[in-house]
């Protein structure tokens, strides 16, 4: 069902602490951690606990979790003090713009500068 853990979703896993993640914001609805493999100096992954397999279903389904996520993005930004040089927030969606994992998830990138258009 919808919204409902996966048995073989690595981000399910990181959310229920079967995998371990550094782990660096939980709130009731949120958690972000670093990226394993990071693209920027600061490179967080920020996840709904609900499982949907994409930014575009989970802001269909439950919009006010989308909505927390965005602003924890931003709270994240500033914690890590990437806010005034710039920072980026993507959502890979479907395995030809690179997603990887079918769990919804905001990148947050910074600590850099970032080139446009991204490739
Ligand atoms: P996607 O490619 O789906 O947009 O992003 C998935 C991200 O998850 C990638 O940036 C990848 O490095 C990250 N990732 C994959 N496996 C793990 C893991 O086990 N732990 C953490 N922290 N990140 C992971």
């Amino acid at each position: 069902m919808a919204g409902e853990p996966q048995a073989d979703c690595l981000f399910c896993k990181i959310v229920s602490g079967d995998v371990p993640a550094t782990v660096v914001r939980e709130t009731e609805t949120v958690v972000a951690f670093r990226d394993i493999n990071p693209q920027a100096p600061t490179h967080i992954l920020v996840i709904p606990r609900v499982h949907h397999p994409d930014a575009a279903s989970l802001a269909a389904a439950e919009p006010g979790i989308a909505a927390d996520l965005l602003r924890e993005a931003g709270e994240i930004a500033a914690a890590e003090k990437i806010d005034g040089s710039g920072y980026r927030i993507v959502f890979n969606t479907g395995s030809g713009a690179g997603q990887t994992v079918f769990h919804a998830h905001a990148h947050l990138l910074g600590g850099r500068g970032l080139q446009w258009p991204p490739g």
